[in-house]
């Protein structure tokens, strides 16, 4: 099966005799005992059953598990680690993520923040203890690009796991398992869920380890897990999702272009431009660069607030990947400890005509 095909055709479980087109929500928290009967909806129910099934497929994985937030997702890969772990993680990623390891985690895992695109920083960071390397590419705010292949590769040589953070991506543009990843994660709430409406998480594992039994068992008595009705609307956003990927990605372009290179813009992330640094690798571990762009502008942060106030399509809300515009001044959101820029605009480029949101920031800048 083709992507288009496995998002519409892999999430579904018909038990009903009536054999309806789309599957029932489930919504009983248990079930009578029978034989290979569910047990109880904290443990498994037909809806999340189905979802983790779509992931799984969608990643080329052999497993996957949903849960009720990407930090909820994040946060059981960090839980199914033995105590007294080393994490490399990226020095720029997910601030939310950033912070479970450096508050929540404290004094249970230590973890050190690297360069990722620096492969000798990477392995002169690599300790007897270190049993993880956490990427995120293209990472939040600033859309840098790691080498997956890459880090795998050191991560090899030292018996590592490698974690990818694919929310910026989607499985529709990067596939990490494919390069050599041992485990996926998502936000769901963004581009997958992509109507700003739903709350969710995935891990999607190449292989089922005993790390993977442990993830299960966390995600199983953690209960971090989404509720049936959220895993209906998402296995119903999905259907859609190459499609609109492919729209986020043009759209994106298109903007990515007039941006760069306007007279009141410092600057543009985005790695589908080729001036951006890691343009190569990105077209050699993407297929398209989807919906997430930044950009610097002249003027400091005053300006760029004065910006957000004038566009029209563009809400300014934290949060991305739905089929609406949203803008925000990402360092505003991230608070006092915040290293990013304070003129940075991050923009999650919505499904409205291009022609419409680049008319928006042009009369925005005037
Ligand atoms: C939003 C986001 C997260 C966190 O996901 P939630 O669903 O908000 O918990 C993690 N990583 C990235 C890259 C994100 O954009």
């Amino acid at each position: 099966m083709k992507i288009e095909t496995i998002a519409i055709h892999a999430g579904t479980i018909i038990t009903d005799s009536h054999r309806p087109a789309i599957q029932p929500i489930t919504t009983s928290t248990t079930f009578e005992h029978h034989e290979g009967s569910l047990i109880y909806t904290r443990a498994n129910n037909p809806n999340r059953l189905a979802l983790e099934q779509v992931l799984a497929q969608l990643e080329f994985g052999d497993d996957a598990a949903a849960f009720s937030s990407g930090n909820a997702a994040a946060m059981a890969v960090f839980q199914a680690l033995p105590a007294g772990s080393h994490i490399i993680a990226p020095d720029d990623m997910y601030h939310g993520i950033r912070k479970q390891l450096v508050e929540v985690f404290h004094g249970i895992h230590e973890t050190s923040f690297v360069n990722l695109a620096d492969e000798e920083a990477v392995k002169a960071a690599v300790k007897k203890n270190t049993r993880l390397i956490w990427v995120e590419t293209p990472s939040n705010p600033l859309l840098k690009i790691t080498d997956i292949r890459a880090l795998v590769k050191i991560a090899k040589e030292h018996g590592l796991l490698v974690a990818c953070d694919n929310t910026f991506a989607t499985p529709v543009f990067q596939n990490p398992l494919k390069l050599g990843a041992d485990l996926v994660m998502h936000s769901t709430t963004k581009f997958l869920g992509g109507h700003s409406d739903i709350l969710g998480g995935a891990l999607i594992t190449r292989g089922k380890s005993e790390f993977w039994e442990k993830i299960r068992l966390v995600q199983h008595v953690g209960g971090a897990v989404p509720s049936p009705f959220d895993c209906y609307l998402l296995t119903r956003s999905i259907k859609t999702l190459p499609y609109r990927m492919r729209g986020h990605h043009d759209n994106a372009m298109k903007l990515a272009a007039f941006l760069n290179g306007h007279p009141q813009v410092e600057k543009v992330f985005y790695p589908g431009l080729e001036n951006h640094p890691g343009f190569e690798i990105a077209k050699s571990q993407m297929s398209g660069f989807s919906g997430v762009l930044s950009l610097m502008v002249k003027g400091g942060a005053a300006k760029a607030d004065e910006v957000i106030s004038k566009l029209k399509y563009f809400t300014h809300a934290t949060s991305l990947g739905g089929v609406e515009s949203l803008i925000e001044r990402r360092a505003a959101v991230e608070g006092p400890d915040s290293k990013t820029p304070p003129n940075l605009l991050r923009v999650s480029v919505g499904l409205e005509n291009s022609e419409d949101l680049i008319e928006d920031f042009e009369e925005a800048f005037q």
